[in-house]
């Protein structure tokens, strides 16, 4: 006869709490490559992950078929792997659409995909809000939220290059959305790592590339040793005081030090930084003014787009009239500067430049928020 003792209840053993895994995307290519050495994997094996993630665009690593079972299993017990969560799009009257992703902790991120000619150009955000306090932008108003992380940023090209594709080729990415890319500058450049990677990665030419800053000074000097991308500096003003009211940025790095990192950054050859001139009513749009910049980017191979301020609600500030806007360029064209009006796209829909918000709810999009 066996006798049952029946044992006293104790509370059920703590469940360890998991290390959250890392997210596939948020690697960069020698990361994932060293990992896979880690397990005593072939090399060969990251680059054809990443062409499964990056190229073939797939949505888990049981989509990768000629990747064995072992590994598979493998991958999904050390790595998560998001993807791109379109909550909204919205179509502009010009074509543009801006598409509004959310992000796993509750926040949202745009970027807008702008219909050239015979290709795409997509506007990408790095930062939700941005701490820089420009005064005629609306992405300032939020102030900063947080930096996004690489994963976050190579989603919005994942999530955007699929509807591109479907009539012509997404080939331009510009990094001119919410946010400071310098000031996120770790997840940017491995960012961009992955996207100007011409073997395994995004497969954008390093041309097609543009990074368009503020102007955190330090900052540029690193970029033209890290990453070979265009670059765009959002210049605004020609004297220091109407410079630093604009952008409190200034009265850190003022315009003699931004002008002479401009001067030394590494360029390719007939390669030149664009200077982003947004013109604002009867604050930055004189002759004088369009003089000053002229003889201020002496030393810089530059050339300059005159941005008309988009109005928008966190600001007063109004566009000047479509002769004071051409009297400016004839001024820099007269001087020998290539100089472009740009009138950005998606107006309509509050994607144009200046006009990011990441808002949820935005009654001109139409989004209609949480239910
Ligand atoms: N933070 C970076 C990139 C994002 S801002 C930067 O400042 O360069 C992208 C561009 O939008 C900048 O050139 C900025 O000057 C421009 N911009 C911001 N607000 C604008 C507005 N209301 N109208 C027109 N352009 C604006
Ligand atoms: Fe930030 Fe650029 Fe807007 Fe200035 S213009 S607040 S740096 S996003």
């Amino acid at each position: 006869m066996t006798s049952s003792t029946i044992a006293p209840e104790s509370p059920p053993a703590p469940v360890p709490a998991l290390a959250p895994k890392t997210d596939i995307k948020s690697l960069t290519k020698e990361e994932l490559t060293r990992w896979f050495g880690q397990q005593g994997l072939q090399a060969y094996r990251a680059s054809q992950v990443m062409r499964w993630i990056y190229l073939k665009q797939a949505e888990n690593f049981d989509a990768m078929t000629d990747i064995s079972k072992k590994t598979r299993l493998l991958l999904n017990e050390n790595f998560s792997f998001s993807l791109p969560e379109t909550r909204h799009v919205a179509v502009s009257a010009d074509g543009s659409r801006k598409f509004l992703f959310s992000l796993a902790d509750g926040n949202y991120v745009e970027t807008v995909l702008i219909p050239e000619k015979d290709h795409y150009t997509l506007c990408i955000s790095t930062q939700v809000g941005c701490a820089m306090g420009c005064r005629f932008c609306m992405t300032a108003a939020s102030g900063l939220i947080r930096n996004l992380k690489q994963a976050e940023i190579l989603n919005q090209v994942l999530g955007a290059a699929g509807p591109a594709g479907e009539d012509k080729p997404l080939r331009n990415i510009v990094l001119m959305g919410m946010g400071e890319p310098l000031a996120n500058y770790d997840n940017v450049i491995r960012a961009l790592g992955i996207i100007t990677d011409s073997d395994d990665g995004l497969q954008f030419s390093t041309r097609r590339v543009t990074l368009s800053t503020s102007g955190i000074v330090p900052r540029l000097q690193d970029l033209g040793r890290d990453a070979k991308i265009n670059l765009a500096v959002s210049l605004n003003a020609t004297d220091n005081k109407t410079r630093s009211r604009l952008m409190p940025v200034n009265a850190k790095y003022p315009l003699e030090q931004l002008i002479q990192a401009c001067a030394d950054y590494p360029l390719a050859p007939r390669n030149k930084i664009t200077f982003e001139y947004i013109l604002i009513k009867n604050i930055n749009d004189t002759p004088e003014d369009a003089r000053r910049l002229a003889g201020l980017l002496r030393p810089v191979k530059a050339k300059i787009n005159l941005i008309p301020f988009n109005p928008h609600p966190a600001s007063d500030f109004e566009r000047p009239s479509e002769s004071r806007v051409l009297a400016f360029q004839r001024i820099l064209h007269d001087k020998g500067y290539t100089a472009v009006i740009r009138y950005s796209k998606g107006q309509d829909i509050s994607a144009a430049c200046g006009q990011l918000a990441g808002q949820k709810a935005d009654a001109k999009t139409g989004c209609p928020g949480p239910q």
